[in-house]
């Protein structure tokens, strides 16, 4: 898709309405999300297009609505790294991009922020790395593959989300909590 088309604009006016606001951040994400699509070679819709995001701000909401993924479909990762980045991976090759927003340019107060950005090639809007993940059957959509038993909590745990631990599987919040026992911090 290309960035001056009328295809793109209206991406960034469906994720506007969805964000509540049209900001750079947002229309970063939007960008990233074509972009990555372009460097895969795949299209967002389908299937086997992941994304792990690195920040929970404004480009977050821009990536999900430019690729039509929600959190809810499990093919959206939240790393909340504070990192105005996200990583793009093709699940059924594990080959995968991270795009970080690197350009120092942002538009001036009053300025029209997608004429101004549109006048950016993606390049120089974004440091490209390329990054491979190995995607296990149990982190893809579909039905549920396997359910733990949390050892203290006594809680279900869905899909290999929990913790071994002196041989006892426990969550994470959990497992978080003996840690900071055994750290003497609680
Ligand atoms: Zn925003
Ligand atoms: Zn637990």
């Amino acid at each position: 898709m290309e960035v001056r088309s009328r295809e793109f604009e209206a991406l960034v006016e469906k994720a506007e309405s969805f964000h509540g606001h049209l900001c750079s951040g947002l229309y970063i994400g939007a960008r990233m999300a074509v972009f990555a699509e372009k460097l895969l070679g795949i299209d967002s819709g389908e299937e086997r297009f992941m994304v792990e995001m690195e920040t929970d701000r404004c480009p977050a909401d821009g990536v999900l609505v430019a690729s039509s993924l929600s959190i809810g479909r499990r093919r959206v990762k939240m790393l909340d790294y504070g990192k105005c980045a996200a990583r793009f991976y093709d699940a059924r090759t594990g080959k995968g991009v991270r795009l970080r927003f690197a350009s120092n340019l942002i538009p001036a107060k009053g300025d029209d922020i997608v004429e101004f950005f549109s006048e950016v090639e993606d390049g120089e809007l974004f440091r490209v790395e390329e990054i491979s993940k190995e995607y296990q059957s149990y982190d893809l959509p579909g039905p549920m593959i396997v359910e733990t038993i949390c050892a203290d909590c006594g809680e279900p745990v869905q899909d290999h989300r929990e913790i071994e631990c002196g041989g006892r599987a426990l969550c994470k919040p959990c497992y978080e909590k003996r840690a900071m026992t055994s750290s003497g911090m609680a």
